[in-house]
């Protein structure tokens, strides 16, 4: 059984190694080269070495012809090529132009002359190159048939082949172990990334790799992660804060309908006075928590991409005017003016682009001052980069400080809680209306000062 295992571990580092793989696939490259190398050099020098004797030959056999014809002019009588023959112990054959024998020391081996210029020859336990030459002397030419024992040369190509093996082995085992250490270094930073990425819970999202030591692509590799893991924590943190400002927003509605609840049971049924402000009351709570709900229920379908625009062609001046109209119906603390001159129609989601023009209108009047002045205007503007329709809405209320503004985009945030939440604001509106603008490519813009009102700007592309 613990055989089995340990079988199994080592199957496992083998097939799951890069490191051991890399390695074999070296080696093996190594080695098909040096073999390669090898067999290259043994070749070149046997096949030069025999070369050569055949040269050598040749060129002692011609050079005896060539004495013997000064010495003996007649033809047909070849004297030195017998000491040749038997100093060398390597036949010579001599044919005239018709192929008859003129001269051999061993004359039965007449019948290996080659038919083309060359052939290998076994005799008396020697291996010949046979080769047949033609050389032409004294009006005449005469064919040689020359045998070479290349013996000596395959033993010394052996002998050569031999050394070679033994060095090539030499060079081999240090470069194995070479490339085997030289894995160990590349694969270290891989073993601690994933010995770190294995200890990534939730419960430690911010662990990071470590990219100090690792090489260049392993450190690409690392960083990369890194900025994943960034945006995940980031995220992460985000959907946490979010679940719990939403519990936190979500409870103070229900903890007055409670309370109302309790009084009504205890005292309030037969109080009339008590009755109609309980019921008012959770009227009200239960409006904000639906409306809360809406906004918390839009956030959600957004961020899971499930939301989508409903897009159609309108009138955006008539949309404004109607907008003004019902701001003046409810609202008759503020002066509401605007200056809307031009008919502008807008290919967007009607209903949504109403909601976020109603939130900025909404937030004008909160943080505007009974007394305090709301104009809403539209026009077209352009921009380095395109034409834009603008709608400005712009009051004279309590304004943003730089601090303010940097966040009020953020999602549950308020400005000053207290007031913000007296005026049954949860933080959430401009979250929504910038998602709505930027989801028709528009842009959203911010003017403001801390005690000297505030403007914002919506920019809607002509050409998207
Ligand atoms: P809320 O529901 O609290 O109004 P918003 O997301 O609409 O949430 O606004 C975020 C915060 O930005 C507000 O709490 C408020 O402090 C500030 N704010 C928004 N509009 C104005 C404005 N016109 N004047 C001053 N402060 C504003």
């Amino acid at each position: 059984m613990k055989n089995d295992n340990l079988i199994e571990k080592i199957k496992e580092k083998i097939e799951f190694s890069i490191r051991l793989k890399l390695s074999v696939k070296y080696i093996k490259i190594l080695v098909a080269t040096l073999l390669a190398a090898a067999i290259g050099i043994v070749l070149v020098f046997g096949l030069i070495n025999i070369k050569e004797s055949l040269d050598a030959n040749y060129r002692q056999i011609t050079s005896i012809l060539n004495q013997g014809q000064v010495l003996y002019p007649e033809q047909d009588k070849f004297p030195g090529l017998q000491d040749y023959a038997e100093q060398k112990q390597s036949p010579v054959l001599v044919f005239d132009r018709a192929g008859n024998l003129l001269w051999g020391n061993q004359p039965e081996l007449a019948k290996y002359k080659p038919k083309s210029w060359l052939k290998f020859v076994r005799q008396n336990g020697k291996l010949f190159i046979v080769q047949n030459k033609k050389y032409p002397l004294a009006n005449t030419s005469y064919e040689l048939v020359i045998f070479t024992d290349i013996g000596p040369t395959i033993a010394a190509t052996s002998k050569l082949a031999q050394i070679v093996v033994i060095v090539m082995a030499l060079l081999l085992l240090p470069a194995i172990a070479a490339i085997i250490e030289s894995g160990k270094g590349i694969f270290r930073p891989i073993k601690d990334m994933t010995k770190t990425v294995k200890h990534i819970s939730e419960e430690n999202l911010n662990l990071r790799l470590n990219v100090s030591g690792a090489q260049d692509e392993l450190k690409e590799l690392a960083l990369t992660f890194n900025e994943m893991m960034n945006r995940i924590e980031d995220n992460y943190n985000r959907q946490k804060q979010f679940v719990s400002d939403a519990s936190h927003e979500l409870r103070t509605p229900i903890t007055v309908i409670q309370g109302y609840a309790d009084m009504l049971s205890r005292w309030g049924k037969d109080d009339p006075a008590i009755l109609n402000e309980a019921i008012s009351a959770i009227k009200n709570e239960a409006a904000n928590m639906k409306e809360l709900i809406d906004k918390l229920l839009f956030l959600a379908r957004h961020d899971n991409r499930t939301f989508v625009f409903e897009m159609e062609e309108f009138s955006l001046t008539e949309m404004l005017l109607d907008i003004v109209k019902e701001t003046q119906i409810i609202d008759s603390s503020h002066k509401i003016s605007y200056d809307i001159n031009q008919e502008i129609s807008l290919f967007a989601d009607r209903n949504r682009m109403k909601q976020a023009i109603r939130i900025l209108m909404d937030n004008a009047l909160k943080y505007t001052p009974p007394g305090g002045e709301i104009n809403i205007s539209l026009e077209k503007v352009s921009l380095e980069d395109n034409n834009y329709t603008a709608i400005k809405i712009k009051d004279t209320g309590i304004g943003m400080s730089e601090e303010e503004l940097k966040h009020i985009f953020d999602r549950f945030y308020r400005a000053d809680q207290s007031r913000a939440k007296e005026k049954g604001g949860h933080g959430l509106g401009l979250a929504i209306a910038k998602i709505i603008i930027l989801g028709h490519q528009g842009k959203i813009k911010v003017r403001s000062k801390k005690g000297a009102g505030s403007e914002f700007t919506i920019l809607l592309p002509e050409k998207v």
